[in-house]
């Protein structure tokens, strides 16, 4: 009998049990929820705010492995939301950001190495299964459709998929995908508008990141602001002339005395490969010192430094390798990029 009633005093308190966590859980669960709209919705309105532009740095890497996103640049502009490349892990970093990825009126790609659109599919995608419900343009110089059409082509299934699963009204399919719109900047080292909307302008440029070809910059203006993006170049006169006077340089670097360092030991130790390819890129980024020069000569405000090779963490490394040499030429503001940064910029 004593056992019985053990029995049932047990099965009591697990019943308890089960229905005090169960109903916290709920609790709990609708809490996050309820809590990650919001934030989600204060982040957009911030964002979308027309007062003020909004530069994140959604991610500052290179191809060489760091614990950086790869390259990307979102421009918040009269509440536009403009993304500049999108390389591998953008997408994700957008969310968890809560940058209003539903609201991405374009998306620019400077040119076609793999940490500038590797995510441009995962962009695409994940704005329209989040809710976008208007066309997403992608810009870019000649090979954009090429490479838009070659992602829509891979994700058709994925489209379908989903509509089919939820339904035309949760997933319309007509906003699904993207449309690739190509652009031929002159070679003669002028701008190209590619994009102007409520008062937005884009211009698109060459620069020099051969034998990448092409491969461009932009240059956002909006009430007499300007943002220059170089893309990814060598030292380049185009570059310098298209940054004159800009309020924001968001540039490439590479300190390349520090990957001259990485190409000898690769030497060193018998690596033939990573030796020439050491040795070769150092032809087609900028150097540190080059960067600030230029920026000192085309009267830069602030200059940012992202893509930044090698990546470096923590105040000695990043003082020694860049802040130090910027220094020595640049007398502007200066800002090292990190992922997630945001740069306001009031508007008169
Ligand atoms: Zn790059
Ligand atoms: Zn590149």
């Amino acid at each position: 009998m004593k056992i019985k009633q053990n029995q049932s005093i047990l099965l009591g308190l697990h019943l308890t049990l089960f229905l005090m966590f169960s109903c916290s859980w709920d609790q709990f669960v609708l809490n996050r929820v309820t809590e990650n709209t919001n934030v989600k919705s204060k982040a957009a309105k911030e964002l979308l705010d027309k007062d003020k532009i909004t530069i994140v740095l959604t991610g500052t890497g290179s191809p060489l492995p760091s614990e950086s996103i790869q390259n990307s640049t979102a421009v918040f502009v009269n509440g536009q939301f403009l993304v500049f490349d999108c390389g591998d892990g953008v997408a994700m970093a957008m969310e968890k950001l809560h940058l209003p990825v539903t609201e991405i009126n374009a998306v620019f790609v400077t040119h076609f190495h793999s940490d500038h659109f590797a995510d441009l599919g995962e962009v695409i995608d994940r704005s329209w299964l989040l809710g976008r419900k208007k066309n997403l343009n992608v810009y870019g110089p000649k090979g954009i459709t090429e490479l838009v059409n070659g992602f829509l082509k891979s994700y058709n299934l994925e489209y379908y998929y989903r509509t089919k699963h939820h339904g035309e009204e949760i997933m319309p399919s007509q906003w699904s995908g993207a449309k690739p719109n190509e652009f031929y900047p002159k070679s003669d080292g002028s701008s190209k508008i590619v994009y102007e909307k409520d008062g937005v302008v884009v211009h698109a440029f060459f620069v020099n990141h051969v034998p990448v070809e092409p491969a461009v910059g932009y240059r956002i203006e909006y009430k007499g602001k300007s943002i220059v993006i170089s893309g990814d170049t060598a030292d380049s006169e185009v570059l310098k002339k298209q940054s004159s006077g800009v309020d924001f340089l968001i540039s490439e670097v590479m300190n390349k005395s520090m990957i001259a360092n990485i190409e000898k030991s690769y030497e060193t130790i018998g690596n033939p490969k990573f030796t020439k390819i050491m040795k070769d890129i150092q032809l087609y980024h900028i150097d540190v010192s080059e960067l600030a020069k230029l920026a000192e000569e085309a009267k830069v405000k602030t200059l940012v430094l992202t893509h930044m090779i090698p990546f470096v963490k923590g105040y000695f490394q990043t003082k020694s390798i860049y802040k130090d040499p910027v220094r020595k030429e640049f007398n502007g503001d200066l800002i090292i990029a990190e992922d997630g940064k945001r740069i306001e910029i009031p508007l008169p």
